[in-house]
């Protein structure tokens, strides 16, 4: 057996500089724990970062992916704790968003608010048949809502595994308040007949009861900042080096071997007490921890369905959208007019033809984003995507298709925003192989396991902890998808480290 020779000592080894490792890291360090955190990027942030480019002799800063950010204004978001502890409300900045989300599929146009009675008289207006619906879907949500939050069981029994549609469908046979109540539905999943309702309660509730929120800046000034208190309390973290395995001695983990991206075939090492996985759980199982193998713990693992990817064309403009039509918001939902049925979503979403999807255009003009100068507005069209749409093409195919995606939504969107193609200074894809490159999440998933009903509640946390001694995780694989799910288990990961250890 070859000896490993450790070249450092810390308490905790963190693999992946993502919200969750961040966080974790962030608590960890400051209750004062030598913390080592080895992230393969080149900054770090994961799914939560910025990136520039130089546009007509600007710099012009993108946000990767950050649309909303949910609850934050809610009294009882727990997000207040972690940020209060983190000192994160005095360094770093929040904009909220005016409203929640605008849909429209060319037969009805409407902006749902982000507080729960404004948002019923709104949608009321625009289905006055369906009140009573409506009403019972809001409040139903919440009530599923305040189950969740009072750990009581026996409710949420009832509903545990119904989906999204199967909830609509007691409601309301009227497909398009459906797909109005669903509308940012890919903020989570792909399909609402297979996103669990529980899931999509809190989540939604979130929204509605502390609004959505964007990070001034962009959200790299939370992973930056994150990251400092990490360096301010004596952590360490080294970026642009990818972990190649965990070594384990008698079913404990004691350590990492790290390699330079740039130079692969030099192997680093460092011993911990405990590791913390933040990179995507499969990998880890997978192709880390070779004692994992053929365990139950993988086969388990496994056998969990990865959720949805995204494809995201990153555009800038010559002045901003809103002066070209009177209705314009923040974030706009649309889907394909010829789509009648709730039924029938994911079978579009599913297509490798981007004129039938569903896609958003997010404006970030619209709000003080603090992105980039004044005289710079930038924005993003997303949807729902899958790594096989792209992994097979040659590079020649990549690009070509990369192109033509990008003016299929381009053009879709100018139906809606008229003249919208004309003010285009600049557009740029990332695919679901981007984000496969950028965080190595399998499948280019942003969201870890799909929100299903059979894969959240006690399914989710039999998977939390590997069987391995001393190896914690803390990502949206082993919590749940979203900037708040992937904070959440960065911050629970710490503390139960350091009630279980120190
Ligand atoms: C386009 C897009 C839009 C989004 N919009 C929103 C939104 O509006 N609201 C919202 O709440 N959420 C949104 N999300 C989702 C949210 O960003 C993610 O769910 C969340 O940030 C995931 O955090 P994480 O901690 O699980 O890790 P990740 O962000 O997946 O990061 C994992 C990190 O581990 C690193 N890593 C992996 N393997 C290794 C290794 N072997 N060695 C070293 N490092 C490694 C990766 O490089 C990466 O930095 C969006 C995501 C995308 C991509």
């Amino acid at each position: 057996m070859k000896v490993v020779t450790f070249m450092q000592e810390y308490d905790v080894i963190i693999i992946g500089a993502g919200l969750g490792g961040l966080t974790a890291g962030a608590k960890l360090a400051k209750e004062g724990k030598t913390v080592l955190l080895v992230e393969q990027h080149h900054k770090v942030g994961g799914c939560a970062t910025t990136f520039s480019r130089k546009i007509a002799e600007k710099k012009v800063v993108f946000e990767i992916g950050l649309h909303e950010m949910d609850g934050l204004a809610y009294e009882f978001d727990p997000k207040k704790r972690v940020f209060q502890d983190l000192g994160v409300h005095d360094n770093v900045s929040f904009a909220r968003v005016p409203e929640f989300y605008r849909f429209t599929n060319g037969r009805v146009d409407v902006t749902v608010p982000d507080d729960i009675s404004t948002a019923i008289r709104v949608i009321s207006d625009a289905f006055p048949d369906e009140k009573e619906a409506i009403e019972s879907f809001f409040y139903g949500i919440r009530e599923i809502f305040g189950f969740l939050v009072e750990g009581n069981l026996e409710k949420l029994a009832s509903v545990s595994q119904m989906s999204v549609g199967e909830y609509l469908d007691n409601l309301t046979t009227n497909e398009d308040l459906k797909f109005t109540l669903t509308g940012n539905l890919g903020y989570y999943h792909d399909d609402p007949y297979t996103l669990s309702i529980i899931f999509f309660a809190a989540a939604q509730n979130s929204y509605f009861s502390g609004g959505g929120h964007f990070i001034q800046g962009g959200s790299q000034t939370l992973s930056d900042y994150l990251a400092k208190v990490i360096t301010d309390n004596g952590g360490t973290i080294v970026l642009r080096h990818l972990v190649t395995r965990i070594i384990t001695e008698d079913g404990t983990a004691i350590g990492v071997i790290y390699v330079p991206k740039r130079h692969m075939d030099q192997q680093l090492t460092a011993k911990g007490k405990i590791i913390l996985v933040n990179a995507a759980l499969p990998n880890v199982i997978n192709n880390l921890v070779p004692s994992l193998s053929d365990s139950t713990y993988q086969q388990t693992v496994n056998s969990f369905k990865i959720a949805c990817s995204i494809l995201s064309v990153y555009l800038a403009f010559s002045k901003p959208p809103s002066t070209l039509v009177p209705q314009h918001v923040y974030s706009t939902f649309i889907l394909p007019e010829n789509l009648s049925s709730l039924k029938d979503l994911y079978s579009q979403e599913r297509s490798n033809d981007f004129s039938k999807k569903g896609f958003v255009f997010v404006d970030y003009s619209m709000i003080d984003s603090r992105l980039n100068e004044e005289d710079i507005y930038t924005g993003a069209l997303c949807c729902v995507d899958y790594i096989d749409h792209w992994a097979a093409l040659t590079s020649y195919e990549y690009s070509t298709k990369k192109e033509s995606v990008a003016q299929t939504l381009i053009q879709r969107l100018n139906q809606i925003i008229p003249g919208i193609q004309d003010i285009i200074s600049y557009s740029e894809v990332a695919t679901p192989k981007t984000i496969v490159r950028y965080t190595q999440n399998p499948a280019g998933t942003a969201y870890g396991f799909a929100q299903t009903p059979d894969q959240i509640g006690p399914m989710r946390t039999s998977i939390r902890k590997p069987p391995i001694k001393n190896l914690y995780c803390a990502s949206a694989w082993t919590g749940s998808g979203g900037f708040s799910g992937a904070i959440m288990a960065g911050y629970s990961g710490a503390l139960k480290i350091l009630k279980d250890n120190w």
